[in-house]
């Protein structure tokens, strides 16, 4: 399979699952996909009160260049749930395959938690130490609400879609075993 024929199928395979889950577990998941995107917007918002843009523009993105697996069923899920369109990726991009030339496809509330949570050293060292306790505190609460979605469907995500898809593909399991 390409990859564009892998994500179609891992995207389809989700989308079906989701569509079979019960109401009062889809409400659920529901609530947790809008919580998470509360807190990936704080996260980001506070992580961008730092004016980075000379040290980026010098350094061109490198912190983008291997997002292939960074987006997992839990982001997935942000979408489905928040009935919001999916992007289409592009696969021969040299940057990511989430990435237009002006930046991400995805608004923070439904970005990747690894690209989210990610501080290159350069930006970090720029950060106050009560932002950086703060930021530590929503990284915290953003893995314990994707240890919930997990919980509640009973799965591990934490590799990327494609692989973790692959896997209950050539196993002929599902992807939620609730
Ligand atoms: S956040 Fe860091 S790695 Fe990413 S573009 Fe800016 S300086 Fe580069
Ligand atoms: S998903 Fe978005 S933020 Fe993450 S690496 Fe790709 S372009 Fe960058």
């Amino acid at each position: 399979m390409t990859n564009r024929e892998l994500w179609s199928a891992a995207v389809a395979a989700t989308v079906r699952e989701y569509g079979l889950l019960p109401p009062s577990l889809k409400q659920r998941v529901g609530e947790l996909a809008a919580e998470i995107a509360v807190v990936k917007e704080a996260y980001q918002r506070l992580a961008t009160t730092v004016d980075a843009e000379g040290i980026c523009a010098d350094c061109r993105g490198l912190c983008c260049g291997h997002g292939k697996h960074h987006f997992t069923v839990v982001d997935l899920l942000g979408y489905l749930a928040a009935g919001r369109e999916l992007f289409t990726p592009d696969f021969a991009s040299p940057v990511c395959p989430y990435h237009t030339g002006c930046g991400c496809l995805m608004e923070p509330g439904l970005r990747p938690l690894n690209c989210i949570i990610f501080l290159c050293d350069r930006v970090e060292e720029l950060l106050p130490g009560p932002d950086r306790q703060e930021l530590a505190s929503l990284e915290k609460e953003l893995r314990r609400l994707y240890a919930c979605l997990e919980l509640l469907l009973g799965n591990r995500f934490a590799n990327g879609l494609l692989i973790t898809f692959g896997r209950a593909h050539a196993a002929g399991s599902r992807l939620f075993t609730c």
